[in-house]
């Protein structure tokens, strides 16, 4: 079994659509990026692509790329999953944090995750979500960014 991990930080600018875990979160505030800016999916696309060895996001979707000029990020884990079925990976499990002072993203959180498990064709039962604030402290406690921590574990199959 291999295990991977990921990371992202997007800033969240003024009048975007806020895209998290392939969905649309109602705020009046969204992430920017060359992509959707979905930070969550860009941790879990890492973690899977570092569990396999595969590299990293901005290789494989470099933001100098204009096929990915506000691309769904849904493109990337779709990729991604179909890379590691080529390669016999298997996913076991992907947990995320998403760390965001606003909105308030526990209503989402299960949505979230059912949303990415679908996306990756796995068992929801193999995808958790968990939100927290960051207490205040700092850009993402000011609600001027949102980050995101994601592991994933693969298994070889034959
Ligand atoms: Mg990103």
């Amino acid at each position: 079994m291999n295990i991977g991990i990921g990371y992202d930080i997007h800033r969240l600018v003024k009048g975007q659509k806020l895209r998290l875990g392939g969905l649309t979160i109602p705020h009046p505030a969204g992430l920017s990026g060359h992509s959707d800016g979905d930070a969550l999916l860009h941790a879990v696309a890492d973690a899977l692509l570092g569990a396999a060895g595969l590299g990293d996001i901005g290789e494989h979707f470099p933001d100098s790329d204009p096929r990915y000029k506000n691309a769904e990020s849904a493109i990337f884990l779709k990729e991604i999953s179909r890379l590691l079925k080529k390669s016999k990976w298997a996913i076991v499990n992907v947990d995320a944090i998403v760390i965001a002072e606003r909105p308030k993203l526990s209503p989402y959180k299960k949505k979230m995750a059912a949303n990415i498990a679908w996306i990756l064709k796995i068992s929801p039962s193999a995808v958790s979500v968990k939100a927290k604030t960051h207490e205040g402290l700092g850009d993402i406690g000011k609600g001027r960014a949102i980050a995101c921590q994601a592991i994933a574990s693969l298994s070889k199959g034959k």
